[in-house]
């Protein structure tokens, strides 16, 4: 073992691979390579990224950020990245360049490795977005006073199911609450319009739990995709006056409810 050498530095006592020692053996190999133009597609509305054909970290910065660098860089299978430091050389609106200085460890050994690299961002709506943006939506809850013929001015209609959705915004799941696509406000109180048609029976089922309200579900078809005919659900809640008919019995209703 002792006798043999790297047959590039003729060193000896090193660890070799393939009769190079592990020093040699950096300076011939890409350890880190990064593509010559890299794309970040970056969700304007939310900061989701998308990454092939999914759409990932919704909620993350809508600007490039160090952790939409190093996932580009094309990285050797024996290398370990320890530290990335990134260094802008020159940026235009949509296209920075960038220098990152990359500790690294290689068969034992540590370098650091200088990569260049070039990257455009491009904004895009992602699906949830766009669905959103598009008026796109497959249910909607309506909140509605009293089933009583109410003498209950408009205004406080309204105040009133505004402190009933908060409530029920509040107690929700976050992926309920984010299958709301818009709000529409009506005479008669709201329209909550949902892209996941789970989302809004999960809400009518908790403001049936909440407020013993009984929703009340119809469907209507509004297209046909794949041969499969596609509905639209209403959900209609009525929530009676605390002082109007009807408030005692939804009260008691509630407490027994599970
Ligand atoms: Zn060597
Ligand atoms: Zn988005």
């Amino acid at each position: 073992m002792e006798s043999e050498f790297c047959v590039v530095c003729g060193a000896t006592g090193r660890p070799l691979t393939d009769g190079v020692c592990a020093e040699c053996a950096a300076d011939r190999t890409a350890l880190v390579r990064a593509p010559e133009h890299a794309v970040v597609v970056i969700c304007p509305h939310c900061g989701a990224r998308k990454v092939g054909a999914q759409w990932e970290r919704s909620g993350s910065s809508p600007l490039l950020t160090a952790d939409d660098l190093a996932p580009l860089l094309r990285v050797h299978p024996e290398v370990g990245i320890r530290r990335i430091r990134w260094e802008e050389v020159s940026a235009t609106a949509t296209v920075r360049d960038l220098v990152g200085t990359v500790d690294l460890r290689f068969r034992g050994i540590e370098r650091t490795a200088s990569v260049r690299l070039s990257v455009r961002t491009e904004h895009q709506s992602c699906t949830d977005c766009s669905r959103k943006s598009g008026r796109y939506y497959t249910a909607v809850i309506q909140l509605r006073g009293g089933p009583e013929r109410s003498n209950e001015k408009s205004a406080a209609l309204h105040a009133r199911l505004d402190r009933i959705w908060s409530t029920l915004r509040a107690e929700s799941r976050a992926d309920w609450r984010s299958a709301v696509a818009w709000t529409e406000e009506l005479p008669e109180g709201y329209d909550v319009y949902f892209t996941q048609t789970l989302a809004a029976r999960a809400v009518a089922k908790l403001a049936k739990q909440r407020f013993g309200v009984r929703p009340k579900e119809s469907a209507s078809l509004f297209g046909r995709k794949d041969g499969q005919d596609i509905y639209r659900v209403t959900l209609c809640l009525r929530f009676p006056r605390d002082d109007g008919p009807g408030a005692e019995r939804a009260a008691s209703r509630a407490t027994v409810e599970p």
